[in-house]
């Protein structure tokens, strides 16, 4: 029975294409199918960032920044890339001294960081508000327009031969073949579920939640802000919260324009937006950058994250289904990782070595309690 393809990638987000990329560059035949109605890459902000949590994101995010760079010198001006770096805003001597030790972790993954003094920070950020301790600045941090990465890496001069992309809404799986809402199937030797947040609507199993976020975008006001601006609470304000929160987060748009975050709400799938929640956040903003306040606000939205219990994406087969392999949960750092995901999970596939460890993202941590093969 001739075959489709060699490989099947199910969505079209950053993820699923930059999965798509490495494997169709290894040489296969791969057929990336997505239903157009849109994900998280869409909907984020698009900061390229190092983060380190834990040392398995330590390791994925950093390995990605450094693929990131490698992609930066053929991305085409669409993709926006703008190498701003991050800071990591200190508002007082414990922050400081987290900062110090966020440093330390960086330095040993030879991630290019720098304190930073409070005189020094008001000189990088003259609109950031009197009396913060310092930062942290992470020199290579960038920000890029993500959707339009996701179609450079799959129609761009640069994507491989042997990829394709068809719009079409996968509607089962049936290892390793596809079954589309046409009632079609599609055939092929391997399947990669990479479709963000919906993976559960075709592999039930999968311990994934839903986390919405909103962001709102300024006019222009080209030279307020230089580089992405973090809470250094943001780790223990949003990342790890267990409720609904904010955190202060402004990226510099290369437009000029200020992108505003971010907000966490647990299993709200809706487009709706939550007004209390966006003047929490706006108002945490202003008081980071008090000049917010006479600033224009063109456009507000939402987007819902895929996130898994231990905040790490899932790469790697699944652990019953042969065939079927995972790209999924990526919460709201699969723009970064994008690029050492699909390194990673197109070694397993292929049989190459792993630019690092994969066991940590194997979806076998979660077998025990969550994921079995629901039939
Ligand atoms: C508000 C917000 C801010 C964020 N900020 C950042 C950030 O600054 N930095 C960062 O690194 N990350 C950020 N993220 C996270 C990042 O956007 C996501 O982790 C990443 O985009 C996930 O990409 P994906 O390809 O896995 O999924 P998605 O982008 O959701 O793509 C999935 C695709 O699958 C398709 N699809 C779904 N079901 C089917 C089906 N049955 N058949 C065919 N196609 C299907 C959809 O149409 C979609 O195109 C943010 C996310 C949000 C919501």
């Amino acid at each position: 029975m001739s075959l489709d393809a060699d490989t099947i990638v199910v969505g079209a987000g950053i993820v699923g294409a930059a999965c798509a990329h490495a494997l169709a560059a290894s040489g296969q035949r791969v057929l990336v199918l997505d239903d157009l109605r849109g994900g998280a890459t869409a909907a984020g902000m698009g900061h390229l960032v190092v983060m380190d949590d834990n040392a398995a994101e330590l390791a994925l995010s950093s390995l990605s920044l450094r693929l990131w760079q490698q992609w930066s010198t053929q991305l085409d001006s669409d993709s926006a890339w703008h190498p701003c770096g991050t800071l990591w805003l200190a508002a007082n001597a414990e922050e400081m001294q987290a900062a110090e030790e966020k440093q330390a972790r960086l330095q040993a993954q030879n991630v290019a960081c720098t304190l930073v003094d409070a005189v020094r920070l008001q000189s990088m950020e003259p609109a950031l508000r009197s009396g913060l301790h310092g930062a942290l600045h992470v020199q290579h941090d960038a920000v890029v327009y993500a959707p339009n990465v996701a179609q450079w890496l799959l129609l761009g001069p640069t994507a491989p031969a042997h990829l394709q992309l068809r719009h079409a809404k996968v509607v089962a799986i049936e290892e390793p073949h596809v079954r589309l809402a046409d009632g079609s199937v599609l055939r092929a030797q391997a399947v990669v579920l990479a479709n963000g947040l919906h993976a559960t609507d075709l592999c039930p199993d999968l311990p994934i939640r839903a986390k919405k976020g909103q962001l709102l975008i300024t006019d222009r006001y080209p030279g307020t802000v230089h580089h992405q601006l973090v809470e250094l609470g943001y780790v223990t304000s949003a990342h790890h919260a267990t409720g609904p929160s904010v955190a202060f987060n402004v990226q510099p748009r290369p437009t000029g324009q200020l992108l505003i975050g971010s907000s966490r709400e647990f299993d709200d799938t809706s487009r709706t937006l939550n007004f209390p929640m966006l003047e929490q956040m706006l108002r945490r903003a202003v008081d980071y950058l008090p000049g917010l306040r006479d600033c224009n606000a063109i456009r507000s939205w939402t987007g819902v994250r895929a996130a898994t219990p231990d905040g790490l994406p899932i790469l790697g087969p699944h652990p019953t289904r042969a065939g079927l392999w995972l790209a999924v949960g990526h919460e709201g750092l699969g723009v970064t990782t994008a690029p050492a995901s699909a390194q990673i999970l197109a070694a397993q596939m292929t049989g190459a070595a792993c630019p690092i460890d994969p066991s940590p993202y194997r979806a076998e941590r979660f077998s025990q309690t969550t994921l079995h093969h629901a039939g």
